[in-house]
């Protein structure tokens, strides 16, 4: 019998963020107190003045199909945007708006990648990037880092990962999963090393850009030498409380921009009507507006932090942005905790699930077996809960 499905997609991991997802609303259907933190999204509602322009969006009658690459107004509130936060400049034919993120990395890979060109990863990465690359027929080259260096690729691992078939350097940064962030030194140092290879592209995903306890956030296409070579992907999910609106965005070269709207226009064409509209207003209003989500991910930071060092095991870098811990974990491997044996990251992330009912993250996902993923955007009552009972399970 012929094979029904293609090789493309049984060779496809499933996402295992949203699997674990899953499996938790599963186990919760089944009536099981599962504390969720595996899936990265704010539990805060939408700040009240986009819902506002949603209604409003609503009963101004949005229902057409929108522009391919966004409304006009969208656009020009991305492009001052990219001005007031990020010193970058943009015209409308460099910008295009998708659905969500991710969206926007298919569409880059989908347009630049040929058979076999290799794109650099710095480990760990976010989930889907590997696959996202692959699905493009492009290759994932990983480079690895450790807690030792807060998981950042340095410029000389930069250089002896790239060869003649090197296309693109993607990294995210404040980084999901290690809540990393590049000072505008590192990145002039990565710059540094790209100077010499021209035809190399870096993705710049700046998704998580508000949410940085430190000391700001520096992007790759502010250096004059990089930004006709970077891609800037952003979106509202994670600073707006927005993850089910689907909208994120990005700046580009124009030949790219023009080539990713192509991509769209044949794929699912332009984003939603009403989220558009909404995402106007969450753009023009100031970071300040949703700063006190930023102070409440910190202070739970720092009580993840705080907890997770009494657990014996776990050892955690700290993340300066983004809403995860990464700890490594790997001083676990061999033990045994009520009767089972945890040989790997997988399997210290199901024993949590299964007889301390809090979801986590494997890190093999994000490239990196030695750690484990932890959200930290849930209450603090959750938090608290959800690390007594980790260190209860492997008490004993
Ligand atoms: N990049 C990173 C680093 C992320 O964590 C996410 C979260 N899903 C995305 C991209 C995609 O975000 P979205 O599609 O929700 O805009
Ligand atoms: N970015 C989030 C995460 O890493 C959302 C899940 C996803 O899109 O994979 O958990």
């Amino acid at each position: 019998m012929n094979q029904l499905l293609s090789e493309r997609i049984l060779n496809m991991a499933t996402s295992a963020t949203l699997a674990m997802a899953a499996k938790a609303r599963e186990l919760k259907g089944q009536g099981k107190d599962i504390i969720g933190l595996s899936l990265g999204e704010p539990d805060f509602n939408t700040p009240d003045f986009i819902k506002e322009a949603a209604k409003q969006a609503i009963d101004d009658n949005y229902n057409s199909y929108t522009p391919v690459d966004g409304y006009a107004e969208l656009k020009k509130a991305i492009i001052d945007k990219f001005h007031r936060d990020n010193h970058l400049h943009y015209t409308a034919a460099q910008i295009v708006v998708s659905t969500g993120a991710k969206q926007c990395l298919a569409n880059v890979a989908l347009v630049l990648l040929d058979k076999g060109d290799e794109v650099i990863l710095p480990c760990p990465y976010w989930v889907s990037y590997a696959d996202i690359v692959k699905l493009s027929e492009g290759v994932p080259v990983e480079v690895k880092t450790s807690i030792d260096t807060d998981f950042k690729m340095t410029a000389t691992q930069l250089e002896s990962a790239i060869t003649p078939k090197t296309k693109m350097v993607w990294f995210s940064s404040p980084c999901n999963p290690s809540g990393s962030v590049y000072s505008k030194q590192e990145l002039r140092a990565l710059a540094d090393v790209l100077k010499k290879y021209p035809n190399i592209y870096v993705v710049s995903d700046e998704i998580y850009e508000h949410i940085n306890y430190g000391t700001g956030h520096a992007s790759m296409a502010q250096f004059k030498d990089m930004y006709e070579r970077t891609i800037t992907v952003n979106g509202v999910s994670k600073a707006f409380a927005m993850t089910g609106w689907r909208i994120g965005y990005l700046g580009a070269p124009e030949t790219i921009a023009r080539a990713c709207n192509k991509m769209q226009g044949q794929i699912t064409s332009g984003a939603n009507c009403i989220a558009q509209r909404a995402v106007i207003k969450a753009l023009e209003a100031p970071p300040s507006k949703v700063q006190y989500m930023i102070d409440e991910f910190k202070i739970r930071r720092d009580l993840m932090l705080n907890l997770l060092s009494e657990i014996e095991g776990f050892s955690c870098n700290i993340p300066e942005g983004a809403f995860y811990v990464f700890p490594d974990i790997s001083s676990l491997f061999g033990k045994t905790f009520k009767g089972k044996k945890i040989a790997n990251a997988s399997d210290l992330s199901l024993f949590l699930l299964e007889e301390a009912l809090v979801a986590t993250v494997t890190g093999d996902a994000f490239g990196n077996p030695n750690c484990i993923r932890i959200s930290y955007a849930a209450s603090q009552t959750q938090i608290t809960e959800a690390v007594t009972r980790i260190k209860r399970a492997l008490e004993g």
